[in-house]
């Protein structure tokens, strides 16, 4: 079977044609992806600034059960789920360990996650996850919107995060895919949204939903938002964010700040200058993403903006990589 893998610094990013078909442990599914999509967390992996030893890339995907190897008490389930289409939540967790006994198993001390720690991921012809991680895609959501699950469970996770109430200024900085994805969530709610970015067809995009847009170049830095988003995962995009924060506003990082990226240092004396809330977001809850996809409350097919093969995978993660792009999505 083909697995397309990030080989290290020297070999790059390879689709390996005679890969072996991943073992079903106890617990686990055999999973055949209908549609894949890449992410900025596969393009972090891939250019080096996200560490971690060869594995096959992808995390975000639409598939279907081909096999299941169910424990005891997993037998109804996963002949419930035999066959059918599924989306799954990428990080596995332990059950045991002291942060999943508290209810936090987001944050397990022996996770996994799918294409990026520890375990193979989906850009494959075949890969697995824990039955327990899955759940069945409804009927009325197709392949192109349910490949969005998991980013839009992520995005619904940060807005949630905030708690937002009353009529608040917020801005979202970067018009990447969950920028464009938070923004017309929170534009949902009472809140008054703009998003900032630097591409005129995406803020074309924002406009279509009814979300306010500015040019990066074009806005003030006055300190009056309530709320400010940053999806920039630079610190260019940090030191903005603290910038256009009021005093005791929030600000929400939605984009790992890895070290490296860019060259300046960042000025954190905001946070205490202006008592500002800093919070950090990683992913959410995939069933409520599942369930904004079959309301069809969010427009997720506006952000693709390439489709492809497996295949032309290498190809389709250097696309991905120019800033103009939005979501490239690739089938078998
Ligand atoms: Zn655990």
């Amino acid at each position: 079977m083909r697995a397309v893998r990030y080989e290290g610094p020297e070999k790059g990013v390879v689709v390996d044609r005679s890969a072996k078909e991943p073992a079903c442990a106890p617990g686990e599914a055999l999973l055949r992806p209908r549609r894949v999509a890449i992410s900025s967390t596969d393009l972090d992996l891939c250019s080096g600034a996200r560490r971690s030893p060869p594995l096959t890339l992808g995390h975000e995907f639409v598939a279907v059960v081909e096999r299941t190897s169910p424990l005891a008490d997993q037998k109804e389930r996963a002949r419930a789920l035999q066959g059918k289409r599924v989306v799954g939540t990428i990080a596995t967790a332990c059950a045991e360990c002291d942060l999943c006994t508290a209810g936090l198993s987001a944050h397990c001390r022996r996770r996994t996650v799918l294409g990026v720690d520890g375990r193979d991921g989906c850009f494959a012809d075949l890969f697995t996850l824990p039955i327990a991680n899955l759940h069945p895609v409804p009927e009325g959501v197709d392949d192109e919107r349910a490949v969005f699950a998991e980013l839009l469970a992520s995005a619904h996770h940060a807005v949630r995060m905030l708690r937002i109430a009353g009529k608040p200024f917020v801005t979202v900085l970067g018009d990447n895919a969950m920028g464009l994805l938070c923004a017309q969530l929170m534009a949902g709610l009472n809140a008054s949204v703009r998003i900032v970015g630097r591409h005129e067809h995406k803020m074309e995009i924002a406009g279509k939903w009814g979300v306010k847009h500015r040019a990066l170049s074009d806005i003030g830095l006055r300190a009056d938002q309530d709320v400010v988003v940053d999806c920039t995962g630079t610190p260019e995009g940090l030191t903005t964010a603290m910038a256009l924060a009021r005093p005791r506003a929030k600000v929400l990082l939605k984009g790992s700040l890895l070290p490296g990226r860019g060259e300046s240092r960042i000025d954190l004396s905001p946070i205490v200058q202006k008592e500002l809330e800093i919070l950090g977001s990683r992913s959410g809850p995939l069933a409520e993403g599942l369930d904004l996809l079959a309301r069809d409350a969010v427009d997720v097919v506006s952000l693709i903006t390439r489709r492809t093969r497996l295949d032309d995978a290498p190809a389709a993660l250097r696309i991905a990589a120019d800033p103009a792009q939005i979501k490239v999505v690739m089938e078998g």
